[in-house]
């Protein structure tokens, strides 16, 4: 037996460097992976410039305490210089965004001046009030966004106020993906006594597209050990990585093991963890490959924890791992020391405090456990029995 995070960092350390990358443009590169740090080329603002509608004025200008009336003499809307300097006793009405004045060093909001005729009276202002100085988002020449960062619709706004339109993003991963067993069948065909449709390749794709891969549908391979042989090497042809479910346990039939044998360099773990303990990991030729359990609720659960962290890593991302949080179980939950134990759970803010129950019954074919749940209640290898009131972590879906 292996520990979970012992099973992680094996598969880690087998996963070389990121995707090569390519250039695509910012309208295409959300949930895309930065390749290169990107540094701003210019100040973000350009200029100094007005953070409201208003009069720009030289501080220096107006007195301490008192009123002084200032002749108007220009207006400068944004996108528009104004082309001489403020001299004493001016003010330029000026807009939003609008560059400062050669002069001017600090703004009235409109609705503090009094304004008749050409003129504005102003009282005592802070100096440099209400101007958003040059480069105060973005120095020219530093790191706007570092590489490995996950692009969100954040940055790429900030990508954008920096003047570019396409950005070095790491290739998606492609992760080649198969059902194993012959009494699976695929969604929407008929099924005979005894068959059961395909769950897992579903909750695979969805979780692959969830974490950035680019999936290839392979479909379902029954268990016949010479289809079952041609099919993973071509899929080892298409994919970085291949994963197949299914054919991993002890079963007469589970044949995965036998084919990898002859095919590929794969060690087959028994992992301490609850549920999906066997796990098969390793290489076909130039592509990783990950054999999961057949039981739904084990896949889904070894794609959370071995396959995601290897496709953010070979994305090119920073963070492998999600967060965690801690929560206040209402129920007690039974736990077996020594190996890892994830329920399907329930958690929710209330009484000031995240509250986590679990969905039911956990076994691990049942996917409505994954359905009904938000997150993971994650069970420590040291811990025991859980009684109700006591903090667990949770790790939300
Ligand atoms: P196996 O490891 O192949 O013996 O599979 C373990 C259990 O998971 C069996 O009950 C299989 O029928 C079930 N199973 C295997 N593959 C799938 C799949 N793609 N979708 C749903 N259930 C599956
Ligand atoms: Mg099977």
């Amino acid at each position: 037996m292996i520990s979970v995070r012992d099973g992680q960092n094996q598969i880690l350390a087998q996963i070389s460097g990121p995707t090569p990358p390519e250039l695509l443009a910012i309208t295409r590169a959300r949930e895309r992976v930065l390749a290169d740090d990107l540094r701003a080329p210019f100040d973000v603002p350009p200029t100094d410039n007005s953070a409201v509608d208003g009069y720009a004025v030289a501080s220096g200008d107006v007195p301490a305490s008192g009123t002084r009336d200032l002749a108007v003499v220009a207006e400068l809307p944004a996108g528009a210089l104004f082309e001489g300097a403020l001299t004493a006793g001016q003010a330029i009405r000026i807009m939003t965004g609008a560059p400062m004045p050669r002069g001017a060093d600090t703004v009235y909001p409109q609705e503090v001046v009094e304004r008749s005729d050409g003129r504005v009276r102003v009282g005592a202002i802070k100096k440099g009030a209400n101007v958003r100085m040059r480069g105060e988002d973005v120095q020219a020449g530093t790191v706007a966004i570092e590489h490995g960062t996950v692009l969100r619709p954040q940055e790429l706004g900030l990508i954008a106020s920096l003047g570019f339109w396409q950005i070095p993003v790491h290739r998606r991963p492609r992760v080649a993906l198969l059902s194993t067993g012959d009494e699976v069948v695929e969604p929407g065909t008929p099924r005979k006594a005894g068959q059961i449709y395909d769950a897992n390749r579903f909750t695979l794709r969805g979780s692959i597209e969830q974490c950035g891969g680019e999936v290839l549908d392979l479909g379902i391979v029954p268990d016949v050990r010479d289809e079952l042989r041609a099919r993973l090497l071509a899929a080892a042809e298409v994919g970085d990585i291949v994963v197949t479910s299914g054919g991993v346990s002890v079963g007469v039939l589970d044949l995965v093991k036998d084919v990898l044998g002859e095919i590929g360099a794969i060690d087959f773990w028994q992992v301490a963890m609850q549920p999906g303990r066997p796990l098969a990991f390793g290489r076909i030729n130039a592509a990783h490959f990950f054999g999961l359990p057949g039981n739904p609720v084990a896949s889904m659960l070894a794609s959370m924890l071995f396959l995601r962290p290897a496709i953010y890593k070979l994305a090119g991302r920073r963070r492998l791992f999600p967060d965690t949080a801690e929560a206040t179980t209402l129920e007690p939950i039974s736990k077996r020391k020594g190996r890892r134990e994830f329920k399907r759970g329930i958690v929710e803010w209330r009484n000031g405090r995240w509250e986590a129950r679990t969905t039911g019954p956990q076994g691990s074919g049942i996917l409505s456990s994954m359905a009904a749940g938000n997150c993971l209640i994650v069970l420590e290898e040291e811990r025991g029995d859980v009684a109700a009131g006591e903090t667990v972590l949770v790790e939300p879906f």
